[in-house]
């Protein structure tokens, strides 16, 4: 069975000689239980540009965009659905990210020598961007995928080396966890993967090769999948795949047979949902603070003068976050030696209670649209209390509105009771 710690969102690739766009679709479509918040495909036809595009939403949205596939000829091409990190859900931000300059949502054929998707997190993606800033490189989005795609893209021209070079220099600059799939302009019919802590697995079949973030995805295609393993990385034609360390040099591998059901590799092998994402849970706490330390020591997105003067913390979730709250209280005051109340959203709305004016509101919400946690949030605002969110959905209605936001990176929660976000 597949042993990964998996989340976020899903990659496909396939290389052969049907359409791919179609394949691609359906590939996406299967990955569609990890959760996402846009999509893209970026097809190429030949020698001919790839042709980019994204829409935000359903998969639907993307699929009318290009007639099922229809509208995109070509036989190469990578997918994606996204779990924002970095930068709000938007068509902009979605994937594929290429390495050239491009305006409005990116779509559209790009000349671009690098077209890439990317699944996971980009740690120390400000320095490299900072780098690569120096080096005339403009960012249209705000992910950190783009970072990578520049970066490789700057290896690539820089030493003129082929992409498996470009992509090994890349990977050892960079710090995070990350699925891979690139394009290169002068590699027609071809696909590059890379993978460190993020799943990715190809698969044969009839002289095609499929590529997917999980087996589900490409099971009505082929039941034979190569795992490719952490800084790894791979070159993908049609029906052949080759493998390569971080040296550079081919790895030789066999191919594994499938034998069980899709339903099975959706859940990872557990029963059910929830053990799935009970079991991520320590991946996510180590991906929450990664996010939140920095050279050693923690960094709040409150401004320390502000803390230094708060009198009083309300902490004001509802269900489950107010119950995390319940434990955060005792653990804020602690630490900080402030006075913490925990308060349900729905009577902290209503209820007529006075509020310290240099009390601080935190407000816990995994979809960071909970609405009694919402409008919590906008009558502390008016009564003048700065307000921190603490949510897990990027460009959510509540971290857009308050002032300061922490985000939980929990990826998506597909079982009700709440998990790795608690
Ligand atoms: N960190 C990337 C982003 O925010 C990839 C997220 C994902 O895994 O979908 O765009």
């Amino acid at each position: 069975m597949v042993t990964e710690e998996l989340f976020m969102c899903g990659i496909v690739g396939f290389v052969g000689h049907h359409q791919a766009a179609p394949i691609l679709l359906s590939a996406l479509s299967k990955l569609e239980y990890r959760g996402y918040d846009s999509s893209g495909v970026a097809v190429r036809d030949g020698e001919k540009p790839a042709e980019v595009v994204k829409a935000t939403g359903k998969l639907i949205n993307l699929s009318q965009k290009i007639d099922g596939g229809n509208a995109l000829p070509g036989s190469c091409g990578i997918g994606h659905t996204r779990w924002a990190t970095h930068g709000e859900p938007s068509a902009t931000n979605a994937h594929p990210h290429v390495s050239g300059n491009c305006s409005g949502s990116g779509s559209g054929p790009v000349e671009s020598a690098v077209v890439g998707v990317h699944n996971g997190i980009i740690e120390n993606y400000q320095e490299l961007k900072d780098k690569l800033l120096k080096h005339d490189y403009r960012f249209y989005s705000n992910t950190d995928t783009e970072v990578v795609i520049k970066l490789i893209d700057y290896y690539y021209n820089k030493y003129n080396m082929g992409p498996i070079d470009a992509i090994n220099r890349t990977l050892v600059r960079v710090r995070g966890t990350y699925a891979l799939e690139v394009m290169f302009k002068d590699y027609p019919d071809e696909i590059y993967v890379a993978r460190k802590d993020a799943p990715i697995i190809i698969g044969t079949s009839g002289g095609e090769s499929y590529i997917a973030s999980d087996v589900p995805a490409i099971l009505s295609y082929t039941r034979q999948v190569y795992y490719i393993d952490n800084l790894e990385l791979a070159r993908i034609q049609a029906g052949e795949v080759h493998f390569y360390d971080l040296n550079g040099d081919e790895v030789v591998k066999e191919a594994a047979q499938i034998e069980f059901s899709a339903e099975a590799a959706e859940k990872n092998g557990y029963e059910h949902f929830m053990m799935k994402e009970i079991h991520e849970q320590p991946r996510v706490v180590r991906d929450t603070l990664h996010s939140a330390v920095k050279e050693g020591r923690l960094e709040l997105s409150v401004p320390d003068e502000l803390l230094s003067e708060v009198e009083q913390i309300y902490v004001v979730a509802c269900g489950s976050a107010y119950h995390a709250g319940m434990v955060g209280q005792y653990v804020i005051e602690r630490l900080s030696g402030v006075q913490v109340r925990t308060e349900l959203a729905s009577e902290f709305r209503y209820r007529k209670m006075k509020l310290n004016e240099k009390g601080l509101v935190i407000v816990i919400s995994q979809s960071g649209e909970t609405a009694d946690s919402l409008a919590a949030l906008r009558i502390a605002k008016e009564k003048g209390l700065k307000t921190l969110a603490i949510v897990n959905v990027i460009g959510s209605s509540i971290a857009r509105e308050a002032d300061y936001v922490m985000y939980t990176v929990a990826g998506p929660e597909i079982s009700v009771a709440t998990t790795k976000a608690y």
